[in-house]
């Protein structure tokens, strides 16, 4: 029946998971092992340890992704104002920016964009995507954060100038470890797609070669009020 069509499905889907985690994670174990040996057998060479390092936040990138994907420890559910939200994160990653030349301009507009959620988790989602989007330009230029009510959602537009995307990359966005960067985990777009979905939203990408590429995350609209009457009639 669907039910067990469903499960089987999950199944598949965490089977195809465990399989990528693997090989992302041993790949890096391989080459710290190799290093350990060579350091172990007298070659004491001060770029081991450049390496190894950088193998090792490797395997950390790809773990604390993944744990955004489990529950997390804290799970406070909020009505919020998802502007402030963007506000703080802007202001996190705007040193980053800077130094890329990248101007980040925000019109967040007048109305309070009440959401509920995972506070946290929606940070993360932003996070992700204008990481992305300062890893694109990379000759500088400017994102462009528009956030808007339309209807019964909220919608966040985030704009870069980067290259584009191709249509066949646009398809494999989201599937776990599919990166074209030589840093990349490939797992920020799948975490963040599976929270907005958690969230019953979605995202939406616009892109054109050589001119740039939009996120549209959409999220529902919802009043505290208006569903604290709701609840108590
Ligand atoms: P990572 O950033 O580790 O590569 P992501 O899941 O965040 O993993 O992104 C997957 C891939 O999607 C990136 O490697 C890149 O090829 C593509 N991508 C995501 N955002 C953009 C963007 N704004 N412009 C161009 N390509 C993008
Ligand atoms: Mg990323």
């Amino acid at each position: 029946n669907e039910e067990l069509l469903i499960n089987s499905e999950k199944l598949y889907v965490a089977g195809q998971l465990a399989a990528g985690i693997a090989h992302e994670i041993r790949n890096p174990l391989t080459s710290l092992k190799g290093f350990l040996q060579l350091i172990a057998s007298g070659r004491r060479e001060i770029s081991y340890y450049g390496i190894m390092n950088s193998e090792l936040n490797r395997i950390e990138g790809i773990v604390s992704e993944l744990l955004m994907l489990s529950k997390p420890q804290v799970y406070e559910l909020s009505y919020y104002d998802v502007r402030s939200v963007m506000r703080d994160t802007v202001t996190l990653l705007e040193a980053q920016a800077i130094l890329h030349n990248i101007a980040i301009e925000t019109d967040l507009g007048r109305d309070t964009l009440w959401i509920y959620g995972v506070e946290n988790q929606i940070k993360q989602v932003f996070i992700n995507v204008i990481k992305n989007a300062i890893e694109a330009m990379i000759d500088g230029g400017a994102i462009r954060i528009q956030m808007g009510r339309e209807d019964d959602s909220v919608r966040i537009r985030i704009s870069d100038e980067g290259p584009g995307i191709k249509e066949a990359q646009l398809a494999k966005m989201g599937q776990p470890f599919y990166t074209t960067k030589e840093k990349g985990t490939g797992l920020g777009l799948m975490v963040s797609y599976k929270i907005v979905d958690n969230h019953q939203g979605r995202i939406d990408v616009y892109s054109q070669l050589g001119a740039g590429t939009t996120f549209e995350i959409s999220l529902p609209f919802r009043y505290p009020e208006a569903e604290a009457v709701t609840k108590s009639s």
